[in-house]
């Protein structure tokens, strides 16, 4: 895919994310090291992305499904006075219900939108984006439709484009539109996930200022010592790496990425997972202090 605009923008993203100099480690070698600083924390909260994180990728983003011990664990860690979400680009209902765990966060729309039990949902589109954005979605459904393989995803708050399914000659002829169509407005952003292309109001609203939000809601007065944890496998949970000082971990990426840890891919979420509710379940006094050998 040639595209000037499109390119530079995939590499300047790409180049500010990437961990300087520094590999991650791979997280079950760590997982000592991790376990100590568990047991140091006030408080952990635990945030994840969903579609090629806690659940692998499908031909279609309709298809992809959370697995059964990954729901379990989720709600185990929860029940463990572990804060929760799952921040996700799509919209807030369907992350809630493909993943259908009570009594935690949910955050869609890259941010836009944050929902929690018991608290009404925070929608943080001004009326002026909202008026915009479904301006754009309807500009691209216009142009984008009858192409073969691009299947266009309008959202709360940003226009998805995939091109999973798409021939190269599509992806040149969706590329040629959007870049169009960024010419009429410069100012909205162009996220390049797996095989989407996502364009969002100009805010900076993201998944970072979204776990912020959280922990400045869930903190209280008094002064926390937070361990986050945050997992995520694309560009936008990049910025959230590279913001944070917790356990970051990029499933399925060992290179080119500002994580601290790796997993090799979703296949190994659901172990790491288990893992985390073990330690998180208080010890008994002879596991913390093991007896001392006979004389
Ligand atoms: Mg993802």
């Amino acid at each position: 895919m040639k595209s000037s605009r499109i390119s530079s923008s995939i590499a300047t993203d790409q180049s500010r994310h990437a961990h300087k100099g520094k590999s991650p480690l791979y997280l079950p070698d760590a997982w000592r090291a991790v376990e100590r600083r568990i047991r140091r924390a006030d408080r952990i909260a635990f945030f994840t992305d969903f579609d090629g994180t806690l659940a692998p990728l499908a031909h279609s983003p309709n298809h992809v499904q959370l697995g059964q011990v990954v729901r379990r664990s989720l709600t185990s860690i929860a029940h463990n006075g572990v804060v929760v979400g799952v921040i996700s680009g799509r919209k807030i209902s369907d992350i809630q219900t493909r993943v259908g765990v009570r009594g935690i966060w949910y955050v869609g729309a890259h941010g836009y939108y944050l929902r929690r039990p018991g608290i009404s949902t925070l929608c943080l589109l001004t009326p002026l984006e909202k008026t915009e954005m479904s301006l754009i979605r309807r500009r691209l459904v216009q142009r984008l439709r009858g192409i073969p393989g691009i299947m266009l995803e309008p959202k709360q708050a940003t226009m998805a484009i995939h091109y999973r399914q798409a021939s190269r000659q599509s992806c040149r002829t969706a590329l040629a539109i959007i870049e169009e169509l960024l010419l009429e407005y410069p100012h909205l952003r162009l996220l390049h996930g797996k095989k989407v292309w996502e364009l969002l109001p100009a805010s900076q609203i993201s998944k970072w200022t979204a776990i912020r939000r959280i922990l400045d809601f869930e903190k209280g007065k008094e002064k926390t010592r937070w361990l986050v944890f945050y997992l995520g496998d694309d560009i936008t949970d990049e910025m959230v790496f590279s913001k944070m000082r917790g356990i970051s971990i990029a499933v399925g990426k060992r290179r080119r990425t500002a994580a601290a840890f790796f997993l090799d891919s979703t296949r190994e979420v659901p172990a790491f997972l288990e893992k985390l509710c073990e330690s998180l379940k208080p010890k008994s006094p002879g596991e913390h202090f093991p007896e001392p050998p006979a004389c």
